[in-house]
């Protein structure tokens, strides 16, 4: 994908923080790996980062307090 699927702007290889608002915690995932558009800022995740991210944010979540801070990273944690 190179096109933003929002305002058709292009999109390039970036890193992100990913934030996930839980119910009882926050989990902050920083350095997440992204295709970014240029003009919009909205970033896309492949099928494979998005699937390390709920990965991550279930692990993390299972032992956390309140808020977490986790870098990325593509192997089990
Ligand atoms: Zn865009």
């Amino acid at each position: 994908m190179n096109t933003c699927f929002h305002c058709k702007g292009c999109v390039e290889p970036s890193t992100r923080t990913h934030v996930v608002d839980l119910d009882k915690c926050i989990v902050i995932i920083r350095n997440v790996p992204c295709m970014e558009c240029t003009q919009c800022g909205e970033a896309y995740y492949s099928d494979e980062v998005q699937k390390r991210l709920d990965e991550i944010v279930k692990t993390v979540s299972s032992v956390m307090t309140e808020i977490a801070v986790v870098e990325y990273s593509g192997s089990a944690a």
